[in-house]
């Protein structure tokens, strides 16, 4: 997808702070991050929404869940914790129409979110 944001920052025509690069799935820091770590998961592939994903994407969901244990081990945080979160739709205020996962981190995070 041309116009997509994240496509363009797989692509490298946009920059970012690379923290995974995979088969499957390239992860970044959010350019606002709301937790000491703040990591974007997207798969390479442009998957628009969650619910575009289909059974032949499992190997692309795998690789997302294993890059979360792989950062959370490298970076200490396995043992604190962490949250995950994927947006979707108007309710959720998602603002990037391809697939990704908030990883946060290194902080206390309330719940319920807001
Ligand atoms: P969402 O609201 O779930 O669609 O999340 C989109 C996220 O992308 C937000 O947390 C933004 O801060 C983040 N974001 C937008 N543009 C960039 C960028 N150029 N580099 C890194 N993160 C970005
Ligand atoms: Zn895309």
């Amino acid at each position: 997808m041309s116009d997509c944001l994240f496509c363009k920052i797989i692509k490298g025509d946009i920059p970012s702070k690379k923290v995974f690069d995979g088969e499957h799935i390239y992860g970044f820091e959010d350019i606002n991050g709301q937790a000491p770590v703040h990591i974007l998961l997207i798969p390479k592939k442009h998957i628009p929404n969650f619910t575009d994903v289909s059974s032949e994407d499992a190997p692309i969901l795998l690789e997302m869940f294993a890059a979360v244990k792989k950062l959370a081990h490298e970076n200490g945080f396995s043992e604190s914790g962490f949250r995950t979160v994927i947006n979707e739709g108007p309710d959720s205020g998602q603002e990037v129409f391809h697939l990704h996962m908030h990883l946060l981190a290194k902080r206390k995070l309330s719940w319920p979110p807001g």
